[in-house]
């Protein structure tokens, strides 16, 4: 009750045993994110299983997250193992032809990628330590000029900062994926490289085509042109994952806190929930207490009232998993408790309409001071838009149905309570009561119908 915002963390080999997974949930893990770039098929399915009998075990909900590694481009091989280094000024060619490289040439792997360049465009290697500028175009062969030098070796990422790629957003790997891992109702598919709203069309239809399970679209946000369509993009998800770790690559890494600003504005007005994503405790792959700078960014993300944070290499391949949630929670309750102490002005809420029906209910709660606002939660969506007003007391979500208190354990200061049976005045008091809210008033919220009862 003393922590709003959401832990995404990320699951992988230090964290897959079920005895830590009981222990990172109990320390406060809210979303279980698993990245398809990894395993597949039935090894994220056991995962899944896991997840999901651990969850129940501890009577705690979470939700389930699966990540598709989407149009992630690589070049080709090298003549030899080892690395080659190029140096500032020099040409290199990118072409079609699968003859290992050297430091003149390599391959890349896919043809369309290479079709899409334009002259004047970048290239960034390798995490962006390397950096080309295109000077020529053909059908298939790239030549360019290295701007920035470093070394290079087989197989490396790339990111095309300045290219609209045409390719679909799902590889023919995504859709292989994203059929097997649909199977096992996750609660959330994350999709990465978004570039413009019909790639999430795209991945809906491909979903609703093959399940009626209402799993719901975050969009990674980690390319310039996805950062310019940010609004088209959130209206067209579920939800937004500031994605910082390709994000920085792409962009002027000096520019990811206000891009990261402008989106959490962004969604709050569009009402669809917000992740802030990669190194927030990275430091803690190697070490038990995070840098100054992690608690600050974490706290800071808390202060800007986005839905969740996220854990990735610190969970999955760090020294102590379970202490990094141990850490995380710490933080985030602090931040969270002491923004409460200085509660958000819901009348200062930009562009939300003043008749809008969320922001009466904030309004009424704040007038009243009323210590929690209870809703009969028949879908995610009321609870997701009054979350969105950030009325900085608890949401109590009663969910009659699992999924939907799965899918709300990702909205900021949600507290959702699944049971069959729920639905009646008595239900909404003692859901309230389970999560030590024992007097005061609440707020009711019964689908249109509101209103202020006091608790005795
Ligand atoms: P990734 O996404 O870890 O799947 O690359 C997150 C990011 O890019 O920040
Ligand atoms: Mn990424």
């Amino acid at each position: 009750m003393n922590k709003y915002t959401k832990i995404t963390a990320s699951i992988g080999p230090k964290c897959e045993d079920e005895q830590i997974l009981t222990r990172m949930i109990s320390a406060g893990v809210n979303v279980c994110r698993l990245n398809f770039s990894h395993d597949t098929g039935d090894v994220q399915g056991a995962k899944i299983d896991m997840i999901r009998s651990v969850s129940e075990k501890l009577g705690i909900p979470v939700a389930i997250m699966i990540d598709v590694q989407g149009p992630k481009h690589r070049i080709g091989n090298f003549k030899t193992e080892g690395k080659y280094k190029l140096t500032i000024g020099q040409r290199f060619v990118f072409d079609n032809d699968d003859t290992p490289g050297d430091e003149t040439r390599v391959q890349l792997p896919d043809a369309d990628v290479l079709s899409s360049l334009h002259v004047g465009e970048r290239i960034l290697l390798n995490d962006g330590k390397i950096e080309m500028r295109v000077d020529s175009v053909s059908p298939d062969r790239v030549e360019t000029t290295v701007i920035r030098g470093d070394e290079i070796w087989s197989r490396r990422g790339f990111n095309l900062p300045d290219t609209e790629i045409s390719t679909s957003v799902l590889t023919a790997k995504d859709r292989a994926d994203l059929e097997y891992a649909i199977t096992k109702k996750p609660d959330y598919v994350a999709i990465s490289f978004v570039q413009r709203p019909e790639d999430i069309a795209e991945v809906r239809d491909f979903i609703t085509a093959r399940t009626s399970h209402p799993i719901k679209i975050i969009a990674k946000i980690e390319r310039p042109n996805a950062v310019d369509r940010i609004t088209d993009i959130a209206s067209a998800s579920d939800g937004i994952m500031i994605a910082r770790g390709d994000l920085a690559v792409e962009v002027p890494f000096e520019a990811v806190p206000a891009i990261s600003r402008h989106i959490i504005r962004e969604c709050r007005k569009m009402n669809k929930p917000v992740i802030v994503a990669t190194q927030m405790l990275g430091s803690m792959v190697n070490s038990e207490f995070p840098t100054r700078a992690e608690i600050t960014d974490v706290a800071n993300t808390a202060y800007l009232r986005a839905d969740s944070t996220m854990t990735s290499e610190e969970t999955t391949i760090g020294i102590n998993p379970v202490n990094v949630i141990d850490t995380m929670y710490k933080i985030l309750s602090h931040a969270d408790m002491d923004a409460i102490a200085n509660p958000y002005d819901w009348s200062r809420v930009e562009n939300i309409p003043e008749n809008d029906w969320s922001r009466s209910v904030a309004s009424m709660a704040y007038l009243n001071r009323a210590s929690a606002i209870v809703v009969f939660a028949r879908d995610t969506s009321a609870c997701i838009q009054i979350s969105c007003r950030k009325p900085d007391i608890p949401i109590v979500a009663v969910c009659n149905e699992s999924v939907v208190a799965n899918q709300l354990c990702l909205a900021r200061g949600v507290f959702p309570i699944y049971s069959p049976e729920l639905f009646g005045m008595r239900d909404a008091f003692n859901s309230a009561r389970r999560f030590n809210i024992n007097m005061g008033k609440l707020v009711i919220v019964d689908e249109d119908k509101i209103s202020l009862r006091t608790l005795d």
